[in-house]
């Protein structure tokens, strides 16, 4: 696992302080689950084919216990647990996650999530507000050029049914077919699905459908010709996103995603200057999943977004991490003696909220003036015999170059200014 240098440290903080901020808005108690959980929890939501994808292991006890690799299980397992929240609830959750993941571009092996997520409404609306969430929090960041692709599974599965005949086992492998068109093409998919025994002509069909993307506007109306009934949710989150003002929503019925998982609504959001990042953001309902924690009347539907991947984005941008990296100023002095003072200076521009590194040991000034400059500070204050004599320091900007000589209450309120 690799190691969070302070470049990245600084940006995470960001994305994190833009999602904290987004939770206030939009009215979602945050928390975080317990990193590790039972095995069997973990198994809950994708079944123990989970295990080749996460860290597991037996404590000194003998439990089986796995580090958690994504935030909605104990999300879903603490909400279940607890009767009499006021619901709907809405919760949400930022934290590290683990995954026993080939590391390479924008897929690491600990990473970090962030997570919203609506239980106890089965309300479209409820859809629309996390996909409206995802986009604002976007929007904050600066990462306003996203495309949101919405899709629903009950118009793929009622088309199956209907025109191909196909249900149970066999619609869930052709829907999992389509879910794989798009990282693989159309091709290669029906190659594979052919060699598994299904008809050609089926999987040609069942593609087709997945061809189907594009603008609301523009789209809408087939899906509503070949989903029936089952198109009514889809119709309803387009129109709710709409009033809303959420941009950049398509349509795309090859949108399964996690099939054991979801049962209607789905959604991805991509970053369009960066095709090659993948999903930034991915969510949708998963009625079914309360049930297995012992609440089958509590309905649920949320997203989780890479943090990883969106400080890629934000670095592609020019973003810099919140907050300067080097200090404000660097406190010089020049003799044993002078220590004392530069010392109480520091703790006075501290305690007015101004960062500060003081030099640590008596060296030539031109060298503790070389560390002022390679920490990054903007100014540097030197405590010298001949200003200090006359009650004075001298204030160095160090991006400017030029020099004034102050007292230290002048010098106190001009660093504690603003900029
Ligand atoms: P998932 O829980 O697999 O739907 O993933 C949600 C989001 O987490 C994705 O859209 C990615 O942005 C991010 N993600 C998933 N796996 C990794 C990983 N191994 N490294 C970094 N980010 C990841």
């Amino acid at each position: 696992m690799r190691d969070i240098e302070p470049e990245e440290y600084g940006l995470l903080a960001r994305v994190r302080e833009a999602f904290e901020e987004t939770c206030r808005l939009f009215a979602f108690q945050l928390m975080e689950p317990s990193p590790v959980e039972l095995l069997s929890t973990l198994e809950a939501k994708s079944g123990p084919a989970i295990r080749e994808e996460i860290y597991h292991f037996k404590d000194k006890s003998g439990r089986d216990l796995g580090l958690r690799f994504d935030l909605t299980v104990g999300l879903t397992r603490y909400v279940a647990s607890k009767r009499g929240l006021p619901l709907p609830y809405r919760v949400a959750a930022f934290g590290g996650m683990w995954r026993y993941d080939e590391p390479q571009h924008g897929r690491y092996r600990w990473f970090h999530q962030w997570d919203a997520e609506i239980f106890g409404s089965g309300a479209v609306e409820a859809d629309a507000e996390v996909v409206e969430f995802t986009t604002s929090f976007l929007d904050r960041l600066g990462l306003g050029d996203y495309r949101v692709e919405v899709g629903d599974r009950r118009v793929v599965e009622g088309y199956l049914r209907r025109e191909l005949g196909l249900e149970g086992e066999v619609a869930m492998e052709v829907m999992r077919a389509l879910d794989k068109v798009g990282k693989k093409g159309v091709k290669a998919v029906i190659q594979e699905y052919v060699g598994k025994g299904f008809s050609r002509q089926v999987l040609e069909k069942a593609v087709e459908l997945g061809r189907i993307r594009g603008p609301p506007e523009q789209i809408l109306g087939e899906v509503e010709r070949l989903g029936g009934e089952e198109a009514a949710g889809l119709v309803e989150l387009v129109d709710s996103l709409k009033a809303r003002g959420v941009r950049g929503v398509e349509v795309n019925l090859g949108l399964v995603r996690g099939l054991d998982y979801y049962t209607s609504i789905v959604f991805e959001v991509f970053y369009r200057p960066d095709p090659q990042l993948g999903a930034i953001a991915g969510g949708g309902r998963y009625d079914l999943l309360p049930q297995i924690f012992g609440r089958p009347d509590l309905k649920a539907t949320g997203v989780a977004g890479g943090v990883e991947r969106t400080l890629l984005a934000l670095k592609a941008q020019g973003v810099r991490p919140s907050g300067a990296l080097g200090p404000k100023a660097y406190i010089c002095y020049i003799r044993e003696g002078l220590r004392g003072p530069a010392a109480r200076l520091a703790s006075r521009l501290r305690a007015r909220g101004v960062s500060v590194e003081l030099e640590l040991s008596v060296r030539r000034l031109e060298k503790q003036l070389r560390s002022a400059a390679a920490k990054g500070a903007r100014y540097a204050v030197i405590v010298a015999p001949e200003e200090w004599s006359t009650g004075r320091v001298v204030l160095r900007d160090l991006e400017r170059g030029e020099e004034e000589r102050l007292e230290p209450e002048e010098l106190v309120s001009r660093l504690s200014a603003k900029g």
